[in-house]
């Protein structure tokens, strides 16, 4: 068990664990995790021709049926051999390293989930364990060798003889392709095959990507970036060969190349023959990033995200294995991936919350990049251009090294950011853009250049009400509004999915066509873009227009190649993107993330605005950024307006430590759930009254959840604040067990919340 934070993952905290893994399991006994949610693997019996060792992948008899699993160590003494049963066989695939082995184990204890889910994610491709099944092809024989009197007699005819043409000048061909490139059937080759003339071969399976070549000619560098790449690389370059770990947080303004830096460090681990993982946070839509990697390094890295086909999840998860794939870009179920020989890791965006999983194993994969790295003895990178207060606070305590960057590469400038304020530049009634904003987007219109409307709020209205008795349109699974989406033509639940169409007459009332729309969501402020710049080419943007990579890619071509002149999105186009013509960003409501008011408000909001600013003025052209705003005088919109990052986040910083808030102490939510409210209710007043009472521990509730009913399940939450010290795990499990959970009850226990609903 770790007694550290997440942020405390930095080494030293695995110098205990031996790695004599090949005399662990020679006994007869071997102890497998199954990935399934199970708190400790069980034994089986191991023949001794298997060889096993920690780390092999092995088949079992588990109830009625087989599973795989991975050997975790040697079996205990507990069961008579006569209960065990044997393991049926060992997969042929390279053995899962203990740097993997022992993150799975790290995680689990840190998150407290069982290990058997870890490994889930790092074994999640089954169909790998076999042997990718080898090509079939075909190929002339004998053509050279044998004098034709010696040649197999066959009748030809004009298709047998395209094929042999075909055949005679080139390398074995697929079934497929030979029959398209001859014009002929299938039924054609297999003749040929049963003659003798040409033959069957199996061709090994190809790796799914072709090598990334580090020397292959990139950008030439700024001075700037030169500076940042010779300080990474003169504590990385040792490091890459000799196999130490390292943090560097490469902290960039917007458009000032931080991707250039660190594609430098991802050379250098090439050359040295290693692999690197990079972790996107969107990998989805991450179009742009794999164009800047195959002009640096001439091909496409291997992808890992949830919209791969069945097929290449194989393929990929095998080849990393098997070390052939040298450089992955991933989500962070990436983290999981079996790497033979990882020797780098790079960590984009690392501010963004989308690193943290919020179901299942509720991990944040940023965090435990920093384990693998650390479990790996290899270097790691954070990029950002607004870091975490984690990160940051890391770079103060001396862990983390930190690159800065703070000009955009070549003549552009940072954009000029303005607040709007909303009481004196209000806008028509009903409608939503202030007329500063209007201006500037009929500025940009005027001179050909791009603008960029941002307002995070899918569909057409947050809420529909009943113009008469007041009544909303209310989620029945969730406390939640139904949100119109007018384009589809249906009410929708974010957060279950429910979707439903509006009622003629209201369910209340009774009274017909009695609804309206109340307040805007980029639906609704389409139609005023729409009526306002008729002339102007518009589109909307949001993961309800936006389906997948491909989606993806094409958005970026229309923007780049101007064939858009407005693009009003949320905050999928916030983030990343490069538009040369790009110069007026309008954030429609900058006071949206303020309202909830957790504990990372102000800095998500503070990031978010930084990050979407980022998007006006990359190139040439200046920027400008209009944030529409209540509330002028909030320090964060002061701080981007003046361009004051570092007095905000110092601002933000002391804040925490006085409140001991993360990252200067520690917070623990435990979510209880049931179909049942009083179920609830009573597990989680309970749980309240056995609290833990400890010096430096605080219990918080137990209090309903913001969203108090999640897909028909009524939700308690408690809230465990701590010193940076305690061993927060122990506390918990040491609580939990305490008490007696119906099956019908969850308990969700998120280590390091980011989420509070
Ligand atoms: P960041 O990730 O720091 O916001 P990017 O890496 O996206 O910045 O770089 C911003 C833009 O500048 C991109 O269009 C990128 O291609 C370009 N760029 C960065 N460095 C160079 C360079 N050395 N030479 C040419 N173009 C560069
Ligand atoms: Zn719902």
């Amino acid at each position: 068990m770790n007694d550290g934070t997440a942020e405390d993952l930095a080494g030293g905290l695995f110098d205990g664990r031996d790695d004599g893994r090949d005399d662990d399991c020679d006994g007869h006994r071997v102890a497998v995790l199954l990935p399934l949610p199970l708190a400790t693997p069980y034994d089986y019996l191991a023949a001794p021709e298997l060889g096993l060792a920690r780390g092999d992948i092995v088949r079992v008899p588990f109830g009625h049926r087989e599973a795989d699993g991975v050997v975790w160590g040697p079996g205990s003494d507990e069961l008579p051999t006569a209960k065990l049963k044997p393991v049926a066989r060992r997969h042929d695939v390279p053995r899962m390293s203990e740097e993997l082995t022992g993150l799975i184990d790290w995680v689990a204890s840190y998150t407290l989930a069982p290990p058997g889910s870890v490994l889930r994610m790092a074994i999640s491709v089954p169909a790998a364990f076999d042997p990718p099944a080898p090509t079939i092809a075909y190929a002339r024989l004998n053509q050279d060798i044998e004098p034709p009197e010696l040649r197999p007699q066959i009748r030809m005819t004009p298709a047998r003889e395209r094929v042999l043409r075909v055949l005679a000048d080139g390398p074995a061909m697929t079934g497929p392709d030979l029959a398209r490139e001859a014009a002929v059937g299938s039924g054609v080759i297999k003749g040929l095959v049963q003659t003798g003339a040409i033959a069957r071969v199996e061709l090994p399976a190809a790796p799914p990507v072709s090598p990334p070549e580090p020397d292959h000619p990139g950008p030439a560098l700024n001075t700037e970036q030169q500076t940042a790449v010779a300080a990474l690389l003169s504590d990385l370059g040792a490091d890459l060969g000799a196999g130490a770990f390292s943090v560097s947080l490469l902290d960039g303004v917007t458009g000032s190349g931080k991707t250039e830096v660190y594609f430098e460090a991802v050379a250098e681990a090439l050359r040295a023959g290693r692999q690197v993982l990079v972790l996107l946070p969107e990998i989805a839509l991450s179009a742009q990033w794999l164009d800047r990697f195959r002009a640096r390094f001439g091909t496409v890295p291997a992808e890992w995200h949830s919209d791969l086909t069945q097929k290449r999840r194989r393929e990929t998860w095998r080849a990393v294995a098997e070390g052939t794939v040298k450089v992955v870009v991933g989500a962070r179920s990436s983290l999981f991936l079996p790497f033979r020989d990882l020797g780098l890791i790079i960590v984009d965006e690392e501010h963004e919350q989308a690193f943290k999983q919020e179901d299942g194993v509720r991990y944040q994969a940023r965090d435990m990049a920093v384990v693998r790295a650390s479990l790996a003895k290899v270097p790691i990178v954070l990029a950002s251009a607004t870091p975490s207060l984690e990160s940051l606070a890391n770079v103060e305590r001396g862990r983390y090294r930190h690159l800065r960057l703070r000009d955009r590469h070549g003549a552009a400038e940072m954009p000029d950011i303005i607040a709007v304020d909303l009481k004196r530049d209000s806008p028509e009634r009903g409608q939503w853009l202030s007329p500063p904003l209007v201006t500037a987007i009929a500025g940009a219109l005027d001179r050909g250049e791009q603008s960029l409307l941002f307002l995070n709020r899918r569909g057409y209205a947050p809420l529909t009400l009943c113009q008469r008795c007041g009544f909303r349109m209310q989620c029945p699974n969730c406390t939640a509004w139904l949100v119109e989406h007018r384009l589809v033509g249906r009410l929708q639940c974010h957060h279950c999915g429910l979707a439903s169409r509006l009622p003629k007459a209201c369910p209340d009332c009774g009274t017909e066509d009695s609804f309206v729309a109340s307040g805007p969501g980029i639906e609704r402020l389409a139609e005023e873009v729409m009526i306002r710049f008729p002339a102007a080419r518009f589109q909307l943007v949001s993961s309800d227009t936006l389906h997948g990579p491909a989606a993806a890619a094409e958005f970026v071509r229309s923007v780049r190649e101007r064939e858009v002149d407005i693009v009003l999105g949320t905050q999928i186009v916030a983030k990343g993107y490069d538009f040369p013509h790009l110069t007026v960003v309008g954030v429609v409501d900058a006071d949206l993330g303020l309202a909830g008011g957790d504990l990372r408000a102000a800095e998500r909001t503070y990031q978010l605005l930084e990050q979407v600013s980022g998007r006006a003025g990359r190139h040439e052209h200046p920027g400008t950024v209009l944030l529409q705003t209540h509330h002028p005088d909030a320090p964060v919109l002061q701080a981007l307006v003046v361009g004051d990052r570092d007095s905000f986040l110092a601002e933000e910083m002391r804040a925490r430590r006085e409140a001991g808030m993360p990252p200067f102490g520690r917070l623990v939510a435990i979510i209880v759930s049931a179909p049942d409210a009083d179920l609830a209710d009573q597990i989680a007043i309970s749980l309240g009254r056995s609290a833990p009472h400890y010096s430096d521990v605080l219990v918080l509730g137990p209090a309903p959840a913001p969203l108090a009913l999640l897909r028909g399940r009524h939700r308690r939450r408690l809230l465990l604040k701590t010193g940076r010290e305690v061993n927060v795990q122990k506390v918990v499990r040491d609580w939990l067990a305490g008490i007696k959970i119906p099956s019908s009850v969850r308990v969700a226990v998120d280590i390091d919340p980011y989420g509070f609903l």
